[in-house]
């Protein structure tokens, strides 16, 4: 009886050790899956932001060239101008090598005062030094610097009726 008691107890701490080193190494294995998982976390936001940024950017900007077509009163549109990173407005034109691209104030209204969803894009008089308001040329309203969109319900209005 007087034996069994040491022989007990230290099968008793064989176990507790087996056990505090299983959890000890079950814990430093739940560190290297949550630094695994942190990583792919941060490096998936990382690609996801780079290829949002090449793709898109200048998010929603649209650009306009004063003198790309003959008609210097006629700005062009250039639905697939992108601004050259770290370059100031008027950008060069790519067709003329101009400095004449700005970005366009998108208009959405239409001359019977509906909205349609493709915007007209405008060009600022104060861009090229024109006085004056500028004048919408397909709705004949004004526009403004960051020109205000219709309201929603307008808006929703021509996108259900296919404008
Ligand atoms: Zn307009």
């Amino acid at each position: 009886m007087g034996k069994w008691k040491p022989g007990g107890r230290s099968s008793m701490s064989d176990r507790l050790r087996d056990f505090l080193g299983d959890a000890a190494g079950g814990g430093k294995n739940w560190k290297l899956w949550g630094t695994v998982a942190a990583l792919v976390v941060v490096g998936g936001f990382a690609i996801w932001s780079i290829s949002n940024a090449v793709s898109n950017p200048q998010s929603g900007t649209n650009y306009i060239a004063a003198v790309d077509g003959s008609d210097p009163e006629k700005p062009v549109p250039l639905p697939r101008f992108y601004a050259p990173a770290g370059d100031k407005a008027p950008y060069k034109s790519p067709s003329t090598g101009k400095a004449a691209v700005w970005p366009a104030e998108k208009c959405y209204w239409t001359r019977d005062g509906k909205a349609k969803t493709e915007p007209t894009l405008v060009l600022l008089n104060s861009y090229v030094g024109k006085p004056g308001d500028t004048i919408c040329p397909d709705c004949g309203k004004k526009v403004y610097p960051r020109n205000k969109p219709p309201p929603d319900n307008v808006m929703a209005e021509a996108e259900r009726e296919g404008r």
